[in-house]
């Protein structure tokens, strides 16, 4: 049985947004005032949830999306990029105004800043989310993220929930989560910056694997009760992979686990922690316990770090299943 037959079985559904990227490679960047000439221009499909709704269905979910997307170029762009992918399209919105556009200045050294302006994903509403009940129902696991308007992913979320159907959220770019997705996320999924806003730190959460792991055993408790339905927490840790607990459903123990990632020369981390997502997820769609879910969120992570771009590089099911065959990516060990 390979990933993709596993996978096939399973639905997901995704809060997608979309971005036209445009990022333009400087050797540095310009001053205020000053203009610089750019050595190289591209313009790429982008978004968080895009990346993780193509993420898993190249990892061979059956996937829906809800996106809204502007009556423009970057729009018909979108739906261009969904029929290649094989990707349906019930659930996208084409709304009045713009789609959403993103800038990003790439300099020489590997650094960026970006300006985003999120257009036709912000105009979603709960209605749109409610419109999608039936595949929202439907589904094993629904994802959301931030750069979706809020009422959608909260929406989506309470309808989820209230079948069991198992929601993840990535809360970036990071704002406090409102009450009503503490009470119906599952599982959340953060970067050490954000693990850092979720806890109100002013440092940085890792320095080491050792200080996230202590950090973390501390404070979930105290999480736990803010989060009522919370049963899995996941922290990417970069090139030192990821760290995953479980609250058991009887005693309310949490349980710990470090993955750690593969060795690879990092040329492009933008997106890794989209393809983090979208392996993590297909394992659990799968049926796959914490572990090896962290394992192959660290193979698809780190795959798209030691290449340029991030859907030209996420992997597909076949290219998994060879890669998680090495029983050593799993070597996780119990930390709490
Ligand atoms: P984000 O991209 O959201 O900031 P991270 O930087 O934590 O998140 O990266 C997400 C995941 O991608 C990591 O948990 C790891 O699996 C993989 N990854 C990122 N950078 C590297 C790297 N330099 N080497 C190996 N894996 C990496």
């Amino acid at each position: 049985m390979t990933v993709s037959d596993d996978a096939a079985a399973r639905r997901a559904f995704v809060l997608g947004n979309f971005v036209q990227a445009c990022c333009w490679h400087v050797e540095r960047a310009p001053s205020p005032g000053e203009t610089v000439e750019a050595q190289r221009f591209q313009i790429e499909p982008g978004g968080k949830g895009l990346n993780v709704a193509v993420g898993l269905h190249r990892l061979g979910a059956r996937v829906h999306t809800l996106i809204g997307c502007g009556q423009d170029q970057a729009g018909d762009a979108l739906l261009a990029l969904l029929a290649t992918e094989g990707l349906t399209t019930d659930h996208v919105h084409r709304l009045p105004g713009s789609s959403g556009w993103g800038s990003g200045l790439i300099g020489a050294d590997g650094n960026n800043s970006i300006a985003v302006y999120l257009g036709a994903n912000r105009l979603l509403t709960a209605s749109h989310a409610e419109q999608a009940r039936p595949r929202i129902e439907a589904a094993h696991l629904v994802y959301g993220q931030f750069e979706t308007a809020l009422p959608a992913v909260e929406t989506a979320f309470d309808i989820a929930h209230a079948r069991g159907v198992t929601t993840v959220l990535n809360p970036s770019p990071w704002q406090t989560p409102s009450r009503a997705l503490a009470t119906t996320t599952h599982t959340l999924i953060v970067n050490a910056l954000e693990a850092a806003a979720l806890w109100g730190l002013a440092d940085d959460f890792a320095s080491s694997v050792e200080v996230a792991t202590s950090r973390m055993a501390s404070r979930l408790p105290a999480l736990g009760s803010s989060w009522p339905a919370l049963r899995r927490l996941v922290v990417t840790l970069g090139p030192w992979g990821a760290l995953g607990t479980e609250r058991s459903d009887h005693e309310g123990r949490w349980s710990a686990w470090h993955a750690a990632a593969p060795t690879i020369k990092a040329v492009d981390t933008v997106g890794a922690g989209d393809a983090f997502a979208s392996g993590y997820c297909t394992a659990v769609l799968t049926g796959r316990p914490l572990p090896e879910a962290l394992a192959w969120g660290n193979l698809c992570g780190a795959h798209v770090a030691a290449h340029h771009g991030v859907l030209a590089a996420l992997p597909d099911a076949a290219w998994l299943h060879e890669a998680s065959a090495d029983a050593r990516i799993i070597a996780p060990s119990i930390l709490f």
